[in-house]
């Protein structure tokens, strides 16, 4: 497994355009073999466990130094430092992360696959039209912090659960960020990082959002991608959807909604409703958003990778999963059980360093 990464790592500027059918054979099976052996908590290469903001700092902080080797990390380096604190509840002035689907994993998968997909426009790019180290890192940044808007302030006492907070959270999100990137070094970025947050969510028309800048526009694309690929990519994405998802729904009033006359709209009626919605959303969400507004900014991955379209087959892969599920009518299909990373949960904030011998490797395949 980590050889085949390693493979594509050191493949990863050249993308072959006039490989034979071998090759791209090869790399099918390549990303076949990854996908099989991944575990519930690491990345789409089974390389880094991203239920781990070190981990996933260094990671991250490794593909950024690779790109541009004198910019200082130092500000990426705090921004997950802080991250740990804030969303382990170390931080005085807000509770721990407690939304069970948007997690630290979540946060953390979203991070790395975003600095791949950064990884892979740069080198895609001629030099004036790349992004540069600086907005690479607000980048990086804006999506380490694109769910923060479900942390509660320690003051707020009307609100129990952070996922009261679901049909607000990116401008919440986004107010938080602007402040925090002043305390970064980074306050000219930070009108824009509050408007560019928005490619993660729906509270705003996202193709409406204004940046007066090309290149943070593009940005934008590569962040909105990252979020939806890396959680549909995620190896319990379906089992988090029935088990989760809904509930955080619920709780955010997105399940239901009263409307203005005081009727009732039901969106989802249930977990397996949710689920069974999930097909129509994913044509969606890739005709109007990944394919649509982001201009299949996802191709960046592949560049990263060498060829191989790790996050956009594991998607697939799951969309497959669960039509067979659906059509064979047979729930009992979804059967991982992944771990929940939020505060109450200190598990995870042990990496683990060992190679090989993970527990959960037994449970690689589905059937
Ligand atoms: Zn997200």
């Amino acid at each position: 497994m980590k050889n085949a990464y390693a493979a594509a790592q050191v493949t990863q500027t050249e993308v072959p355009t006039d490989q034979g059918e071998a090759n791209v054979r090869s790399v099918q099976n390549q990303t076949m073999s990854l996908l099989a052996r991944r575990r519930n908590d690491y990345d789409v290469t089974n390389a880094v466990q991203v239920s781990c903001p070190e981990a996933v700092g260094a990671a991250v902080q490794e593909i950024y130094s690779k790109l541009y080797p004198r910019a200082a990390v130092r500000p990426l380096e705090q921004a997950f430092s802080d991250f740990g604190r804030m969303f382990r509840g170390e931080d005085p002035r807000f509770h721990g992360c407690d939304t069970t689907y948007h997690d630290m994993q979540h946060s953390l998968d979203v991070t790395l696959a975003c600095a791949r997909h950064i990884d892979g426009f740069e080198r895609s790019q001629r030099p004036a039209e790349r992004l540069g180290a600086k907005r690479a890192a607000v980048g990086i940044i804006t999506a380490l912090y694109h769910d923060v808007g479900y942390l509660r302030s320690t003051h707020d006492h009307t609100h129990l659960q952070g996922a009261e907070y679901t049909r607000v959270h990116v401008s919440r999100g986004g107010e938080f960020l602007a402040d925090y990137l002043k305390q970064l070094g980074l306050g000219s970025e930070a009108s824009i990082a509050r408007r560019m947050i928005h490619y993660t969510g729906y509270e705003r028309d996202i193709n409406r959002i204004r940046l007066g800048d090309e290149r943070y526009t593009r940005l934008g694309h590569l962040i909105g991608t990252s979020d939806l690929t890396a959680q549909m990519a995620d190896r319990c994405y379906l089992e988090k959807c029935r088990d989760r998802l809904y509930d955080e729904f619920v709780v955010g009033g997105v399940a239901r909604r009263t409307l203005p006359d005081g009727r009732q709209m039901v969106l989802y009626s249930s977990p397996r409703d949710l689920l069974e919605k999930t097909p129509g959303f994913y044509a969606m969400t890739l005709r109007d958003r990944l394919e649509g507004t982001f201009a299949s900014a996802y191709q960046y991955a592949a560049r990263h990778f060498g060829g191989m379209h790790l996050y956009m087959d594991s998607v697939r892969e799951n969309l497959k999963h669960l039509e067979k599920v659906l059509k064979e009518n047979d729930w009992s299909l979804l059967r991982r059980k992944p771990k929940c990373f939020t505060a109450d949960n200190m598990h995870w904030s042990l990496p683990v360093t060992r190679a090989g011998g993970h527990a959960h490797a037994a449970h690689a395949r589905r059937a």
